[in-house]
């Protein structure tokens, strides 16, 4: 008897229904609700409250959260797809979704106890923004010689510091902090605090005024003798650095998806322009050396597409993805930028100024190469796993 062939395997690229479905709605909400706002949100460097309210009701801030709790209960691989949707439309917006469900919900389904899973999730799911608070003055790449210290105090922790660079920090309710219960052991005391935005001496400080992504607030966030009840560490005190490296190794797969939505929607801006804009008699689409820039750029967007949905779906399936995260976010990241490079040339004069989209998708771009573990710090993590 003939063995029955086992099931063809499916493309990496290829979704299924509820995917399919999913990004559709995504990338439609993103059409008719982020598009209209993009420029106004750039200039004014602030997202809009009601699109906001949006991402929320669509179920885009609570994509893995159960159903019980309120949320999506979708998978890690439907935040990639919505994350990617979105910075199709603006990246700015894909990095609040983004840190979100890739950082922060995350971290908490990972490592809460079932009380912070009910005092939190609902929130979340709701109306609370989350941020990620790992980052200082001092400490980037070398993310563990922070130096915002927690002192235990009766059933509390006091929190006294300050974090740099916070992701929606204007907009969060709920930001997880990580700060040092004892400098001498290094990395083991890092510890992981879950506070509310109304915590006395919490403050949010200055906010940065940046080359990209200016819709996405970035800020200081200020700690002095801030008491956290000793029940908001999550996990447990001193394993603090377990969480920030296994949320940020799923994170950076959330970058690379913001990146290859960026470079996808630079080419788009691109293809229709050059379509359009007529030098020498013909659309300047007619000219092969145009033709073959955007067939470069369509190759790389591809690639890096799959790292990221391969990372995703390894992650999703229980498999080891550590390589492939800073793979995807490598290459994505490179790819955005020349992307958005190739769509600013095509435009020419017209690329260089604020009435055309590609400027944005430019300056949006260069952002991939530095958060969530900088270019070198990819490199780093891959050649640990080639020369292993
Ligand atoms: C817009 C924005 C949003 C951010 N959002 C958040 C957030 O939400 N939460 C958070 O915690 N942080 C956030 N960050 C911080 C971000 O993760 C850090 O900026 C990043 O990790 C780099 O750290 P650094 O800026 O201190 O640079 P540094 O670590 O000082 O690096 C400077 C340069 O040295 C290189 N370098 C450093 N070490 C090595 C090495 N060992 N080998 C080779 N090269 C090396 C780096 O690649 C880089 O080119 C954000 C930053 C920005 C700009």
């Amino acid at each position: 008897m003939v063995p029955a062939s086992p099931a063809p395997q499916q493309a990496l690229s290829t979704l299924s229904d509820d995917e399919r479905l999913f990004r559709a709605s995504v990338a439609e909400f993103a059409d008719r609700e982020i598009r209209p706002l993009v420029r106004a949100m750039d200039d004014q460097a602030a997202i809009d409250r009601r699109l906001i309210d949006g991402l929320f009701a669509l179920g885009l801030m609570a994509i893995e959260i159960p159903e019980a709790f309120g949320g999506a209960e979708a998978s890690f691989f439907h935040a990639v797809l919505a994350v990617e949707a979105v910075s199709e439309v603006d990246p700015a917006v894909g990095v609040l979704v983004d840190v979100q469900n890739t950082l922060v919900i995350n971290a908490l389904r990972r490592w809460a106890t079932p009380a912070q899973l009910s005092a939190c999730l609902p929130r979340l799911a709701r109306d609370t923004i989350g941020a990620y608070a790992l980052s200082e003055a001092g400490s980037g790449s070398d993310a563990f010689a922070l130096t915002t210290r927690a002192v235990r105090r009766g059933d509390a922790f006091v929190l006294t510091g300050r974090k740099l660079w916070i992701t929606n920090a204007s907009e969060a309710g709920l930001f997880l902090i990580f700060a040092t219960i004892d400098p001498a052991a290094g990395y083991k005391g890092i510890t992981a605090f879950l506070v509310d935005r109304l915590t006395p001496g919490l403050t949010v400080g200055r906010k940065e005024d940046k080359l990209g992504i200016r819709a996405s607030s970035t800020c200081e966030l200020i700690l002095e003798d801030c008491a956290v009840p000793a029940h908001q560490v999550l996990g447990e005190p001193g394993r603090g650095y377990k969480i920030a490296i296994d949320t940020l190794n799923e994170g950076r797969i959330g970058i690379g998806a913001q990146m290859v939505g960026l470079a996808q929607g630079a080419l788009d801006h691109a293809v229709r322009y050059v379509k359009e804009r007529r030098q020498f008699g013909r659309p300047v689409a007619d000219f092969q050396g145009v033709q073959f820039q955007l067939a470069r750029a369509a190759t790389e967007i591809q690639a890096a597409r799959l790292l990221v949905y391969n990372a995703a779906r390894l992650r999703d399936a229980g498999l080891p993805f550590l390589a492939d995260a800073a793979m995807c976010k490598l290459l994505a990241s490179e790819v955005a930028e020349r992307t958005a490079s190739l769509a600013v040339n095509l435009y020419g004069g017209y690329g260089f100024v604020k009435d055309y989209p590609v400027e944005k998708f430019y300056r949006d771009a260069k952002i991939g190469q530095i958060y969530e573990g900088t270019s070198n710090l990819q490199l780093q993590t891959i050649a640990k796993h080639v020369l292993a």
